[in-house]
């Protein structure tokens, strides 16, 4: 299918929005961002199911993703094939995935594309303070706790925290994280992510949390970040929405619109 050129959301009347997974818990607190928002106009409500083709019968000019692992790749392929802008909150992107949205991108007319690992805004400063934080200390692990029903371990967070560690450490000519474990048969010490290693908890009640741990001698430092409610990841939401279309190709991370530093 040939790419249709990007739409240009006008000041002068609302920018039409899609939501896809409108019936999950994130879907449904996006449909009620958007409803709530007077530049944003929801135009389509999209369900396992339901034929991606409504989203372009609607005019839908922006198109936001919170659906499941297995299907979000194939969402987004579709939305740029349709000259429509994706915001996309569903985690389970590989490097491999990422790869083929970009070269997908590279033949679309300006179409952007958004992956938000995290649309809390405390978890995207958190995220990059750790990185500076890195550079100072020895040891660095992270914690991320999440409600029983996630359906992907460690966290997209997660990863995306221990690859900005990575690189704060590498900055800093750090070698790898001092331990001493001979013998861990249960993994007890966790998945490992670009050399750092994750916890991952998945508890009733929790909605989603981090917790980043640096030791140096004598000393530790923490960084928590805690998303009690959906809402917290709504302004992340609406942000992308608002600045998808001025960034064409892919952007990982909120902090791509956000300044700083
Ligand atoms: P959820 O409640 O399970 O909602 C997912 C919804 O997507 C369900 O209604 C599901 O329908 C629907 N769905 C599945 N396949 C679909 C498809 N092909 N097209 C349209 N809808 C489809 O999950 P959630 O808690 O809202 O989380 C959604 C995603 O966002 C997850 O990947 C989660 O990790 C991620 N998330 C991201 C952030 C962030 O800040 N980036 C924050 C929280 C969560 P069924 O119920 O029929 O399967």
């Amino acid at each position: 299918m040939t790419p249709a050129s990007a739409p240009t959301p006008s000041s002068s009347r609302p920018t039409r929005v899609a939501v896809l997974g409108a019936a999950g818990r994130m879907g449904a607190a996006a449909c009620r961002a958007v409803e709530d928002a007077g530049d944003l106009e929801l135009v389509a409500r999209i369900g396992r199911g339901d034929e991606l083709s409504a989203v372009a019968e609607a005019g839908a000019e922006v198109a936001i993703d919170l659906t499941v692992p297995s299907a979000t790749a194939d969402n987004v392929a579709w939305l740029v094939e349709n000259g429509i802008h994706a915001v996309v909150g569903t985690t389970g992107w590989t490097e491999e995935s990422l790869q083929d949205l970009r070269e997908r991108l590279a033949g679309a007319d300006g179409i952007g594309v958004l992956i938000a690992p995290n649309f809390a805004i405390g978890a995207v400063l958190a995220m990059r303070f750790a990185e500076i934080a890195a550079r100072y200390y020895d040891s660095a692990e992270i914690i991320e706790m999440h409600h029983e029903n996630k359906l992907d371990a460690p966290s997209g967070t997660a990863r995306h925290t221990a690859a900005a560690i990575a690189r704060g450490r590498a900055e800093a000519g750090l070698g790898p994280v001092p331990d001493a474990t001979e013998k861990d048969p249960d993994g007890a010490r966790g998945a490992v992510v670009d050399g750092i290693h994750v916890h991952a908890v998945r508890q009733r009640g929790l909605v989603a949390h981090e917790v980043v741990q640096f030791g140096g001698v004598g000393e530790q430092f923490v960084l928590r970040h805690d998303s009690f409610d959906r809402i917290s990841f709504m302004p992340g939401v609406l942000l992308g929405v608002r600045e998808v279309a001025a960034h064409p190709g892919l952007t990982v991370g909120l902090d791509g619109y956000m300044d700083l530093g």
